[in-house]
């Protein structure tokens, strides 16, 4: 991807216009984008911020049928999430990963009921099914998971989900779209709607944030997919739309891989508050949490709350024997949930479908609000087909269920590098070429500058945290370090995109102001 050959794309359909243009690079956008570029439509995407920026980098990182939907009875959710599960990771296997996981149980109650239960998950799954569940008695339990504490627990039931890299999967999205044709831009921010006489949305402004210069782009359809930040959209089309979202927070720890010394990851289907709780192993850190926690404030960088915080460590060390303090914590981040309220009956986060919703406005606006990352795939047809069946646009097949984003690499000396797909070989090519680009931008953290580097050649980062929070995950893995290798990556970068020191200092330092949120 190039930044400026893309804003010149957009310049060149600026009179014949675009068949669809989307609003937002989350999961949900991006999917849809690359949903339509393939079928056949000119297509282009416009995110305010960074690709990801917002909840699609906060997730808990699993691609699931989603254990705890299964409980409140919403089978057929579960049962498209699992279908769509078994998509992901046949379509994008360099990203995700068949994970192991245990639940805990203390009681034979529960352990008829967690395995009752997860043999229908298994069920469910069918032949897309990542592994059968099981009962582990107490001592392989405890072999499974040594730091797991050992008092009144009667054994563990195993079972199997997806677990992915969100941000590298958001920007895997965005390098399919334009290689498809597509064009998305980041840093682009849709300030309002153009309309006909009839009050029909026949196109949107936009703001280019890097260089302050506006846009009017026309298009036959506009797709609303901004998360938790729909109603602001739903306004800019008819401000007294009522409200559709109810924001949740969720937050999650990051910890040493110490406190669990296991490749399978904890499940806790029910803390004292009805909440679940995971302990998952994730690019050798442990990922913990998460919160349900109900917001009014909508913004790009939610931050967690103290109690927050003390709740998901408080709770891990009810089951582990090496109790987590805030001094161990590597990362700590917070994500909002676009849950699609029902305004007329208000009801707990927690008890909210995860469903998604597709609306349409009269005056032409297609919304997609809701849903989960597993299942952005299934969203984005759903909403192209709607598109179809309104008329707006002419029908051509949907093929991604078999859009494959990944060749095999199995040449690649650095396994880790797969994460960058077809092309993981350049980088290793330029390491081979050059060692020194080998080395590590932290000792603490597994990128190279030879990463750095292509990052910057070929997936448009703008700023020192689109680099070390969402290309790489350095922020998330450990924010310290991610800190301290910020001027050595933004002494590449600058290089690389053609800034001067000022900039370079300027990123410095936005970036540690951003650490508050973070540690
Ligand atoms: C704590 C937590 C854990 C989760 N865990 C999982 C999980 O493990 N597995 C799973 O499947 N799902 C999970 N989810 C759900 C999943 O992350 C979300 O459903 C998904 O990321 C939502 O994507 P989105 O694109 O709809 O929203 P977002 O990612 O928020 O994207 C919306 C984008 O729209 C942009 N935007 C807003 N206004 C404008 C404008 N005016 N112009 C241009 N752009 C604009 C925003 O900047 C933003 O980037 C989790 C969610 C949370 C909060």
């Amino acid at each position: 991807m190039d930044r400026n050959t893309l804003i010149q794309n957009l310049k060149d359909y600026q009179t014949s216009g675009w068949d669809i243009i989307v609003i937002g690079g989350g999961a949900t956008g991006l999917g849809v984008a690359l949903d339509a570029v393939t079928r056949g439509y000119k297509t282009i995407l416009l995110e305010q911020s960074d690709f990801a920026k917002a909840t699609s980098s906060r997730s808990t990182k699993l691609v699931h049928g989603g254990v705890r939907y299964l409980a409140q009875g919403d089978i057929l959710l579960v049962t498209e999430a699992l279908r769509e599960r078994g998509i992901m990771l046949k379509n994008a296997p360099h990203l995700t990963a068949n994970q192991e996981f245990v639940i805990p149980v203390y009681t034979y109650w529960d352990v008829f009921l967690y395995t009752v239960g997860l043999k229908f998950y298994d069920l469910l799954a069918g032949r897309l099914s990542l592994g059968k569940s099981y009962f582990l008695n107490r001592t392989r339990t405890l072999s499974r998971l040594p730091l797991l504490k050992p008092e009144g627990l009667k054994g563990g039931i195993v079972y199997h989900d997806g677990q992915f890299d969100d941000s590298r999967m958001a920007i895997t999205l965005a390098l399919a779209c334009v290689e498809k044709g597509g064009t998305v831009l980041n840093y682009f921010k849709v300030n309002s709607f153009i309309k006909d006489e009839k009050g029909k949305i026949t196109g949107v402004r936009a703001k280019d944030i890097e260089s302050g210069t506006e846009y009017t782009i026309q298009g036959k359809l506009v797709i609303n997919a901004t998360g938790v930040f729909a109603d602001q959209i739903h306004r800019m089309d008819d401000p007294l739309t009522r409200q559709s979202i109810r924001p949740s927070q969720g937050v999650h720890v990051v910890l040493d891989s110490s406190f669990l010394q296991s490749s399978s990851a904890i499940m806790i289907p029910k803390t004292d508050d009805g909440r679940v709780l995971f302990a998952i192993p994730w690019y050798g850190k442990v990922v913990v949490g998460t919160t349900d926690t109900p917001l009014n404030d909508i913004t790009l960088e939610p931050k967690a709350l103290d109690e927050e915080i003390d709740f998901i460590l408080r709770t891990a060390g009810r089951y582990l024997t090496k109790s987590p303090g805030r001094e161990d914590v590597n990362c700590i981040f917070a994500g909002l949930r676009p849950l699609a309220a029902n305004p007329d009956k208000p009801e707990a986060t927690k008890e909210v479908s995860r469903r998604h919703k597709i609306s349409l406005s009269p005056s032409g606006l297609l919304s997609i609000i809701g849903g989960k990352w597993t299942s952005y795939r299934r969203m984005a047809e759903e909403t192209i087909d709607r598109a179809i069946k309104s008329g707006i646009i002419e029908r051509k097949k949907c093929v991604t269920a078999n859009f494959s984003f990944y060749s095999d690499n199995k040449k690649l000396k650095s396994e880790r590098l797969k994460i960058y797909g077809t092309k993981a070989g350049e980088i290793e090519k330029m390491i081979i070429e050059q060692p020194p680009l080998g080395e590590l931008i932290d000792k603490r953290l597994p990128y190279t500058l030879a990463e750095i580097i292509w990052i910057c050649r070929n997936e448009i980062p703008c700023s020192l945290e689109d680099v070390l929070a969402r290309r790489t995950r350095a922020l998330f893995l450990d924010a310290r370090a991610s800190r301290e290798a910020g001027p050595v990556v933004a002494e590449i970068m600058a290089k690389e995109l053609g800034y001067g020191k000022e900039w370079q200092y300027r990123q410095i330092a936005d970036y540690n102001r951003l650490m508050d949120n973070y540690l």
